[in-house]
């Protein structure tokens, strides 16, 4: 996925510099927000620091609520290419390696809440993203281009950004800042808490189908034992196979992609069912990520400054709405600067209008952090009330979530 520096735009580098707005990182929720202001006619540069985009990452949810947004900006065909949808959820006990419930998804999720809920690797939707992107006159996306720091007046704002060929300087109206879950923007320009380490690590690893026993190839499965889960599903139109397992563990750096040791791994499952470890031993090799959580509450605002996506609510991955949060996120600032004159006016209408939403996800994610990871008689009494519940019900608790739609 290597690309020139820059991708010039016949209007984006035309525009008036007082209207030009910015979005610092081409991930998920940057390029979403760039795709969603170029419909409304709006001139963006998107700066991304990666001199590159390769397909890194591993799977990713893409639930109903976010299969809306991208099937407005025409990509859900090219997407549904790449993707899966699961028939179901399949959530198991590993004390005793028996199903506790199973939570309908595929032609049942889709008709209930009009879109599909698939699972993707993170390169195909970056990818498909950053494909529409470069067709788009509007958009004008600078690789290389690391955001350093940045200043506002009444005005507008000054970016210091750094490339292989030195310092330079851009001026334009505001500046949404989707870098992530280490954000610059956050931390730097607008000086608030980054996000902490929450104490656990995510290994994962994706891996050619063929190896994987036929039962798991078409659900998502959800191993929930004391202090550790695993979760699987199958990837790449059912090629590929998408492994992560969630353990305890005390290291901390800021990377996407440090290598984990095979060996440890499975140390810390020993005494797991037979039919999991089976999966965990498939993989040769294996990465990891420690899992950062923002606290809800904090502005994400500040006059022409904006934060979306991880930058301005990174949470555990334990709701599988990281990315699908960045993109409402994506739709919603490019809705509101579309009505606004006043960017300022419109982060501040973005944020009333996300904020509630995007920390009920938040916290539903520090939930499942302590019920999935239950041990001894509260295990039991939880696995006891997922059992009695029936399927439906338990995808009806998630109505709220799924059933969003990118108001009109
Ligand atoms: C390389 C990578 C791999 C990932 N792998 C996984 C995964 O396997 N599983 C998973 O659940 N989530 C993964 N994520 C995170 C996931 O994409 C996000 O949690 C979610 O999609 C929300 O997206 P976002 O747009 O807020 O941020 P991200 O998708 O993280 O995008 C942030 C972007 O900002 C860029 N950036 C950062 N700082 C600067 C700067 N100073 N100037 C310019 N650009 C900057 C980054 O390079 C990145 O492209 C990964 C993210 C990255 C960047």
């Amino acid at each position: 996925m290597s690309a020139p520096e820059t991708s010039p735009s016949r209007h984006a580098d035309t525009a008036d510099p007082h209207d030009r707005l910015f979005i610092a990182g081409a991930g998920i929720g940057g390029l979403t927000a760039a795709l969603c202001l170029a419909r409304e006619g709006r001139a963006v540069t998107v700066l991304e620091r990666a001199e590159s985009l390769a397909p890194v990452g591993s799977g990713l949810q893409l639930s109903p609520n976010a299969m809306h947004v991208l099937r407005g900006l025409g990509l859900e065909e090219e997407l549904r290419r790449h993707a899966v949808a699961p028939e179901a959820i399949r959530i198991l006990s590993a004390r005793s390696g028996k199903d506790l419930a199973r939570i309908p998804l595929g032609a049942h999720a889709e008709a209930r809440y009009g879109a599909p809920y698939l699972v993707i690797h993170r390169g195909n939707l970056q990818e498909t993203l950053l494909r529409a992107a470069r067709a788009c006159p509007d958009i004008t996306l600078r690789l290389g281009a690391d955001l350093r720091d940045a200043r506002q007046s009444p005005d507008g704002v000054t970016l210091d950004i750094e490339t292989a060929h030195g310092k330079d300087h851009l001026s334009g109206a505001a500046l949404i800042g989707a870098d992530g879950v280490w954000s610059v923007t956050r931390r730097r320009i607008m000086g608030l808490r980054q996000a902490v380490f929450s104490g656990r690590t995510a290994y994962r690893a994706v891996i050619p189908i063929d190896t994987i026993p036929e039962e798991w190839r078409k659900v998502t499965g959800l191993w929930l034992g004391a202090d550790a889960h695993v979760v699987h599903y199958p990837l790449s139109g059912g090629r590929q196979f998408n492994i992560v397992a969630l353990v305890k563990e005390d290291w901390h750096e800021e990377t996407w992609s440090a290598p984990a040791a095979r060996a440890d791994l499975l140390a810390r499952f020993e005494g797991w069912p037979a039919a999991c470890r089976t999966l965990l031993e498939q993989p040769e090799s294996w990465l990891k990520w420690a899992l950062c959580g923002m606290d809800p509450g904090m502005s994400w605002i500040n006059g022409r400054f904006a934060l979306l996506g991880d930058a301005a609510h990174a949470m555990l991955p334990f709701a599988a709405q990281g990315a699908a949060m960045s993109i409402e996120d994506g739709a919603a600032i490019a809705r509101n600067l579309a009505r606004a004159e006043d960017p300022v006016k419109a982060f501040h209408a973005y944020q009333s209008e996300r904020q509630d939403r995007a920390e009920r996800v938040l916290r539903l994610a520090r939930s499942n952090d302590r019920v999935y990871h239950l041990g001894g008689p509260l295990a039991l009494a939880r696995d006891a009330v997922m059992r009695s519940l029936p399927p439906e019900r338990l995808l009806a608790r998630f109505d709220w979530l799924y059933g969003w739609r990118p108001p009109e």
